[in-house]
């Protein structure tokens, strides 16, 4: 685990499936704070240039505006049915989330 002033750098982790709609996002914000607003969600999803696919960062800390991740699990309720697992899998292993836990 790479640090950054005692910090855990948020790292990007490269998905198969992700088609990029950003739904996780929005609802993540909504979680937060009520608002559409993706600039403050814990989840942030970014296009990889080398391989045309998606990565997905999980913010753990409160950083640049952003909140940290509590494992609600809200996002995967607006995730595309076939993403849902991909998903549900890094959040198990970014957070405190656990599929199956709710
Ligand atoms: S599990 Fe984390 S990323 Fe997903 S909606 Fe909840 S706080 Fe946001
Ligand atoms: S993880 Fe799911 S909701 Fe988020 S951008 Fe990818 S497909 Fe869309």
């Amino acid at each position: 685990m790479q640090s950054y002033r005692g910090k855990r750098m948020p790292e990007i982790i490269e998905t198969v499936k992700c088609v990029g709609c950003r739904s996780c996002e929005v609802a993540c914000s909504f979680h937060h704070k009520q608002l559409f607003w993706p600039a403050i969600s814990s989840i942030e999803v970014k296009r990889r240039e080398k391989t045309g696919r998606f990565g997905i960062v999980i913010h753990t800390q409160d950083e640049k505006g952003r909140i940290a991740c509590d494992g609600c699990g809200f996002c995967i309720d607006f995730c595309t049915n076939e993403v849902r697992d991909e998903l549900a899998a890094i959040l198990e292993k970014e957070t405190s989330y656990r599929k199956g836990a709710k």
